[in-house]
């Protein structure tokens, strides 16, 4: 049995993964943790919601409950997230990391402390979306320079971080397939007399409305035709989902830092 922990337990996320655990079977919840002094600490997180009582509560503090799991799953804030993996690594537990929004610096350290364990991080965590990686990486291979390639990503209005991981993900996949380097040639919103469109910008374009899940569309643009990729989030559900699988996943992998490419088996060797 598969022993987790989830930080940010009373979030969008957090409450959706806690949820689907007690329908899973070879894992279960063994703590939950939020952000320090929150109101629901001390609170019997299946009580709160609506699954009975499980004898875990909510802690505001990772190092409280560390030694009950083995696994921690964090879908937080990005300036939490490496105090949570090196929580993790020194107790050598997993770790799973949904969270985005983190900075260069963050994710450059992240990676360093993440060799101290096994961790798991993606943008997205769903299994339609980790395809559309691979399928975007050989598309950009085939059609090369030819087309224009824009990216669309659209979320709810509390989404806190623009554009998406996965926007910046799908970028880097097709500016890495086409040997161009993302900082420059990424290109967020236009406005104004801004000229041509240069033939090697990647355009990344962020939408804020309502309660939308998550969508991401990927144009290639050429002369006579386009191609249109798109994947929808339906509900939260299949973030959660993919978040369970790579927590089964990391606990009988050796130490290093992976993906979900790698949880999918999607990655060529
Ligand atoms: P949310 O704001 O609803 O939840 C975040 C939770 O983290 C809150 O309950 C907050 O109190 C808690 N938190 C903050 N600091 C904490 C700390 N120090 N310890 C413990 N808990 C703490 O946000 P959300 O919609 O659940 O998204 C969370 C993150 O996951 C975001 O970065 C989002 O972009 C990302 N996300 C990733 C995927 C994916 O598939 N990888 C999918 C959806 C969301």
């Amino acid at each position: 049995m598969v022993k987790v922990i989830v930080t940010g337990a009373a979030g969008r996320m957090g409450k959706r993964i806690i949820s689907l655990i007690s329908g899973t079977e070879g894992i279960e919840i063994a703590g939950a943790v939020e952000q320090k002094g929150h109101i629901l600490t001390g609170t019997d997180v299946g009580e709160y919601l609506g699954l009975g009582k499980t004898g875990v509560v909510i802690d505001d503090d990772l190092l409280k409950c560390i030694e009950k799991g083995d696994v921690v799953i964090d879908f937080t804030h990005h300036d939490v997230v490496l105090d949570h993996l090196r929580i993790a690594a020194e107790n050598n537990k997993a770790m799973v990391i949904g969270t985005t929004g983190l900075t260069a610096e963050e994710t450059e350290l992240l990676q360093e402390v993440a060799k101290e364990t096994r961790c798991v991080m993606a943008p997205n965590m769903s299994v339609g979306v980790n395809i559309m990686f691979k399928v975007l990486d050989d598309v950009a291979g085939i059609l090369g320079e030819d087309y224009d390639v824009e990216i669309i990503e659209a979320h709810h209005n509390l989404k806190k971080d623009a554009p998406s991981g996965t926007a910046v993900k799908m970028a880097q996949i097709i500016a890495d397939r086409l040997g161009r380097d993302l900082d420059k040639c990424g290109v967020y919103g236009r406005k104004g007399m801004i000229g041509e469109r240069t033939k090697n910008e990647i355009g990344i374009q962020t939408v804020r409305a309502g309660d939308i899940v998550g969508e991401h569309t990927v144009i290639f643009g050429g002369i006579g035709e386009r191609l249109e990729f798109t994947h929808r989030a339906h509900s939260r559900d299949n973030f959660a989902k993919g978040a369970i699988r790579a927590a089964k996943w990391i606990v009988n992998q050796s130490n290093g830092f992976y993906d979900m490419q790698d949880v999918l088996g999607l990655r060529e060797s």
